[in-house]
């Protein structure tokens, strides 16, 4: 999810409830493992991402920050299954709805974690925060949002480039980057005991994928190395939960994606004519099960994405 476009998200998923995608028990904590719990945030309401955490002999590791509001959202649901200290918690990257909720957690105890990438990618869009020119991403959503307006940015201060590993012996979580996906700064949670995968947005269950800071190219082959994992169960950033089949649905649906755009650049057509065949390439995508669930408010921009990654021309802004 982008942070910018919370607030449109908002209204665009309320006109959407009659339509069919996934939609599981929103905040509701689900135990997927002893000790390891998944919750599902209310996106259509507020914009919330998916939680997860682990709790360890000692301390709590989150799994995401979520926005300020969802931050309060679980903090209490995570006292109510444990007294242990919340530690750390883990941005999976940089979007707002994953790592605004930062000084929250912080307030909470929780020293906050990430990939190299989320707060290099932080310091490329919190310009304000940084002492660039002008408002960041977090000034633009605090436009729209008390939470933000409320809260401060709070970069990660714990950062790891390939792996962190968190092990006391009964639980093991490694924090993973395989690369490019979502974001520049993707980390994975890989429970290899329970084989669980927390996986930020760079898999999700639903009509959620923004891709505007990512590359689909290198997401389909990043996804490879979380499939080679073998999990049993994938926890995704938003919609529910599910088994290995969301992480093939995912990779699946944008496989699908990029070869429907493949066919009109091999067939010579222009940034105009793929922005025309938007809906033939919705009902083309819409006829696998699997994926149809993937198709929502960002198709128009995805295809776009696809289509500049194969070297097409930005598509001609509509009036
Ligand atoms: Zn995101």
């Amino acid at each position: 999810m982008n942070p910018l476009r919370g607030s449109v998200l908002v209204l665009a998923l309320g006109a959407l409830v009659a339509a069919p995608f996934v939609q599981g028990e929103v905040n509701v904590v689900e135990k997927v493992a002893t000790d390891v719990y998944f919750h599902e945030g209310d996106i259509g309401r507020f914009g919330h991402c998916n939680n997860g955490w682990i709790v360890f002999n000692d301390y709590v590791l989150v799994i995401d920050a979520n926005f300020p509001s969802g931050a309060q959202v679980i903090l209490p649901k995570i006292k109510a299954v444990t007294d242990k200290p919340i530690r750390f918690a883990f941005d999976t990257h940089h979007h707002g709805d994953h790592a605004y909720g930062n000084e929250v957690m912080h307030e909470a105890g929780a020293t906050i974690v990430g990939h190299a990438g989320v707060l290099a990618e932080m310091k490329r869009h919190e310009t304000n925060y940084f002492g660039g020119k002008g408002p960041g991403r977090w000034e633009d959503a605090a436009k729209n949002r008390k939470d933000v307006a409320a809260s401060k940015l709070r970069p990660p201060s714990v950062l790891f480039d390939k792996q962190l590993t968190f092990d006391d012996g009964t639980h093991r979580v490694e924090l993973l980057h395989f690369g490019v996906a979502h974001t520049h700064g993707d980390g994975w949670a890989w429970l290899p005991n329970e084989r669980i995968v927390f996986t930020g947005d760079a898999c999700v269950n639903g009509p959620y994928n923004y891709t505007g800071d990512g590359n689909l190219h290198e997401w389909v082959k990043t996804i490879d190395h979380v499939i080679a994992l073998k999990p049993l169960k994938v926890c995704p950033a938003h919609g529910p939960s599910g088994g290995p089949e969301v992480l093939a649905n995912q990779q699946l649906y944008f496989k699908s994606l990029l070869s429907e755009v493949r066919q009109l650049k091999d067939a010579g057509k222009t940034a105009s004519e793929v922005q025309a065949a938007a809906d033939v390439i919705k009902e083309s995508l819409r006829k696998n099960d699997r994926i149809a669930i993937y198709i929502g408010q960002y198709i128009n921009a995805q295809i776009e994405k696809a289509w500049t990654e194969m070297g097409g021309a930005a598509f001609p802004v509509q009036q």
